[in-house]
Parts: C-alpha cells; structure tokens; sequence
C-alpha cells in the first residue's frame, strides 16, 4: 500500500523545537527535498521511516497542527489561521520517530532472514510480537502527547496532569475516562465525527489498536505466541500512519479551540 507523498522543503520553514527545547535539534533528521516520491511502508529500507510519515508541524501562532506534504510550495501558510509560518516545529517528538523508526527496523529485519530457515514460521510469529508491543507503545507515546497538548491548552498545572496520567495508566482508560474528562466528548464518538469527517475510517484503526493491546496483554498472561497471527506485523506496519493521522485529527478538533477560548 504506498502512499504518495510530496514533501516538503527547507525553507521557509525553520525547524526548532518547541519551548526551546532541543529535543529535536541534533537527532531530528534533516528535512527532505521538495520532490513527490512514493513510500511503500513495507519495503522502505534505504530511510528512516519517520522522514516520511511522522513529518508534522505544529504553527504557534494558533496550535493547528499541518503536514509538510501540504506545504510544499508556494506561499507556506498554516491551515489554521492562515498566517505565514516563518517557524514551526516539529508535532511528533523523538520518542515518535525513534519508535517508528524501531518498527521499522524490527520489521525489515525479518524480511532480511533466510527464507530457508526451519524455524521461519517462529520466527515470524516472534517477529510480529515485537512490533505488536512496538506499536503498543507507539500508540501509548501518541495519545499522551496528544493529552498533554490539551491539558497545556486548559492550563492544567503540571502537578495535577502528572496524577491524571498516573491515575489512568492504561491508554485504554486514558482513552475511555481521562479524554471525555478533558474534551467533553467521549472517545468512540470523536473518532465516529473525524471518521465521517475525513472519510478515513479511523473506526477500524480504534478498533484495531485496541486489538492490539488486549492480545499484548493476553500473551503477558498465557505467553503463547500462537495468539499473535501471521499478519500481525504487516497490519501494525500499514497502520502506523493512520495512527498518527488520527491523533493529528484529535489535536486540530480540540486544541486550537481551547486555545482560543483561552485568549478570549
Ligand atoms: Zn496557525
């Protein structure tokens, strides 16, 4: 499944950490050429996969969060508020592009094995554990960067998100309980809108994550592979860009506009 994708350039776009942070500085890859190329998620061995997928900023001006493919040329404007972006940062910090990268690696390496081997089937099946739990975490890393964006909007002090965060460890009750908390919507709901909205069906990317976490969870109790199917890691594989889309969906329905509420 390749996605197509124009990317974008060096300027005029500055690539700086938020908050002045240098968290992106020195590890973040350098921004790629203005060209289209075409991305097959399960072959892509000569780059890092993040370069391609995990390439979001966010405008500070107003929070929106857009894609570099959108910005290729031409006069760059935030999709938000529409003023020029003479900086930006990147959305997705380290640890995204570090975990996507990692799935990536994980999941060529077993392309790499000889297909001769007597133990290819177990392997395999090994293999697609531990991008199963690698997207796990993808997606535990993703929502709480998400949640974070929102209790900085409604000004939650540090202390008080800490304990909301400890409270609720498991990204399926930070999904079911602290986001309705948060945003007033609940989960299944907001992803419902963006779903129809986008005319992407997120439903099913929900609804696969969480498949995901109830199998890592099982084999973290009967520790039996064969509970891990044949496709486990191609599915985790084609889904880690809707996984990012969605949570950039989430972010642009609620953090914008509780910014604004903020100003006003
Ligand atoms: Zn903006």
């Amino acid at each position: 499944m390749p996605t197509r994708r124009r990317r974008m350039g060096t300027d005029p776009l500055t690539w700086v950490a938020e908050d002045g942070v240098s968290e992106i500085s020195s590890d973040t890859p350098a921004p790629p050429s203005p060209v289209f190329e075409e991305v097959d998620v399960l072959r892509l061995r000569d780059r890092p996969l993040s370069q391609f997928i995990a390439d979001y900023f966010i405008c500070r001006r107003c929070g929106t969060v857009g894609r570099g493919a959108e910005h290729a040329t031409g006069d760059i404007e935030c999709p938000g508020c529409r003023q020029s972006l003479h900086e930006a940062s990147y959305y997705f910090r380290r640890p995204v592009h570090a975990v996507v990268d990692l799935l990536q690696n994980t999941y060529q390496g077993s392309l790499s094995n000889d297909p001769n081997r007597q133990d290819k089937p177990h392997r395999e099946v090994e293999v697609g554990f531990s991008v199963l739990v690698l997207f796990c975490e993808l997606f535990k890393i993703v929502q709480e960067h998400f949640l974070r964006h929102v209790m900085a909007g409604l000004r939650i002090p540090p202390n008080v998100s800490g304990r909301l965060f400890a409270d609720n460890r498991d990204p399926r009750h930070r999904a079911g309980k602290l986001f309705p908390t948060l945003t007033g919507e609940s989960w299944s709901d907001a992803v419902d809108k963006i779903s129809a909205r986008s005319g992407i069906d997120y439903v099913e990317t929900a609804r696969f994550v969480k498949k995901c976490l109830d199998t890592r969870d099982a084999f973290a109790h009967a520790s039996d592979l064969s509970i891990i199917g044949e496709d486990a890691a191609s599915g985790c594989m084609l889904r880690i860009e809707q996984l990012l889309e969605l949570h950039v969906a989430l972010h642009n329905r609620y953090v914008p506009a509780i910014r604004v509420g903020r100003r006003a």
